[in-house]
């Protein structure tokens, strides 16, 4: 058999009189997870229930596998979609595990019937895919939050649905538990070809897990499409009213988003802090800085770095230079002047090349000064020197000259807030 296929065609959905969606149109097909995301109140839960058959469209349709869910019987639909409601996890349930698993089988069977021997083999399979058949004749009061949403998922499987709806499947779980729990879902969507719509609370879970996002706004669709295409700055604050960043994970090559609020008064106004930083070590900091009413500048990056694009985004005062050549001297006699300017310069454990190692050079001009010099000291020099020992050498010359070493980006903001109140206290003497 082919595989499932959902058409949602102009659904427009109302509670009394009160248009709650409008003009939703998209369709997906079995081996899809979707998301959708947008803020409370937007409209995410009443789409699910539209697709579910529990609230009926007043325009539009909700088209499955060709036939629209309204001309099928609710039992039909239950052998086709099955559902993972809000809040099942703080629930209490005076069943065990199993009972719970076999209750998913009720749209399978005729009026009073038992469940037969075929029905329990679904259900212990349900359980086995899910990891929660070892517990079989717990009851459900007796297990964890994340082993009972496992629970409730192995139920809704036992329907042998070809549509999985879940509505923040994750919400109330550990970070542990999110993980286990979406590595199944995933799995189950690309394994059995289950076509999964999955309610998202954190945009950076559905950035990591979804194909696609839907992007709800007052009930219409603001975005749709790969998170790529969703997921921008522009569409976050249009809908969400935040200042984002949006960067790519190394690691899972998925979009992770920072959000960022900058002070429209800086408090320190005259206190600059100069970054020398790049790929991506002085974003952190950028972040935090500003936060917390300090003046940033940042040199030299190349047009490449992604610690550029950061300061671009925040308006930072950043000396720029071409990628792939050593650092020109005019890009380095900017950053010096930006370094004088400064009354803190912090340099983070960047990898260090023939590239940017005038960028070192212009950390050692501050302590020459007696700016105070914070030098992030996690990353061992032998591991990013590039330079065969030069790097090194000046980077060791730096702690000796009375560099301030901290061990990540985390400690820096304290030492430079310290810093602060000493030049303060020094002012009012
Ligand atoms: P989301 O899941 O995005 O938080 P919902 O779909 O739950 O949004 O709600 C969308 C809007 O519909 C909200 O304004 C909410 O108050 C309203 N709403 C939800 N359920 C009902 C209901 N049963 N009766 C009336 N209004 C409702």
């Amino acid at each position: 058999m082919g595989l499932v296929t959902l058409n949602i065609e102009n659904v427009e959905c109302r509670y009394d009189s009160v248009s709650i969606l409008d003009g939703i149109s998209f369709e997906a097909s079995g081996g899809d997870f979707v998301g959708l995301i947008g803020p409370n109140g937007s409209g995410k839960t009443t789409l699910l229930r539209s697709i579910s058959r529990t609230l009926k469209p007043c325009v539009g349709a909700v088209v499955l596998d060709g036939k629209d869910v309204y001309s099928l019987k609710i039992k039909e639909i239950a052998k086709k979609v099955a559902v993972v409601p809000q809040d099942t996890v703080t629930s209490t349930f005076n069943f065990t595990a199993l009972e719970i698993v076999l209750m998913g089988r009720t749209p399978h069977l005729g009026w009073l019937e038992k469940e037969g021997e075929k029905d329990h083999a679904i259900a212990e399979n349900a359980m086995k895919i899910t990891n929660t058949w070892h517990f079989a004749d717990k009851l459900m009061t007796e297990l964890s939050g994340g082993e009972k949403q496992r629970v409730i998922i192995a139920r809704a499987l036992a329907q042998e649905p070809k549509v999985l709806l879940l509505d923040e499947p994750t919400t109330h779980l550990d970070i542990n538990h999110q993980v286990e729990i979406l590595n199944l879902i995933k799995k189950l969507s690309k394994q059995e070809k289950l076509l999964i719509i999955a309610v998202f609370h954190d945009l950076n879970l559905a950035a990591q897990y979804c194909d696609y996002l839907i992007l709800l706004s007052q009930g219409e669709i603001e975005s749709i499409g790969n998170p790529d295409v969703v997921l921008t700055p522009e569409n976050v604050k249009q809908v969400y009213h935040t200042e984002v960043l949006v960067k790519r994970s190394p690691i899972t090559n998925s979009l992770y988003i920072i959000p960022f609020s900058i002070p429209k008064l800086h408090s320190k106004q005259d206190f600059t802090v100069h970054l020398i930083c790049g790929t991506g070590t002085g974003t952190p900091l950028m972040i935090d800085l500003l936060n917390h009413g300090y003046q940033v500048t940042a040199g030299v990056l190349t047009t490449l770095d992604t610690d550029r694009e950061t300061a671009t985004h925040l308006k930072i005062q950043v000396v720029t230079d071409h990628p792939f050549s050593p650092a020109s001297e005019e890009a380095h006699k900017e950053n010096l002047d930006l370094v004088e300017r400064a009354k803190v310069v912090v340099l983070t454990d960047i990898p260090v090349g023939w590239g940017n190692i005038k960028n070192i050079e212009a950390a050692e001009e501050a302590l020459k000064k007696g700016t105070p010099l914070i030098m992030i000291d996690g990353v061992p020099f032998e591991e990013r020197d590039y330079t065969r020992g030069e790097a090194s050498k000046h980077l060791n010359n730096l702690k000796r000259n009375g560099a301030i070493c901290v061990k990540d980006a985390s400690e820096v903001l304290s030492v430079i807030d310290k810093l602060e109140g000493k030049l303060i206290a020094k002012i009012k003497k």
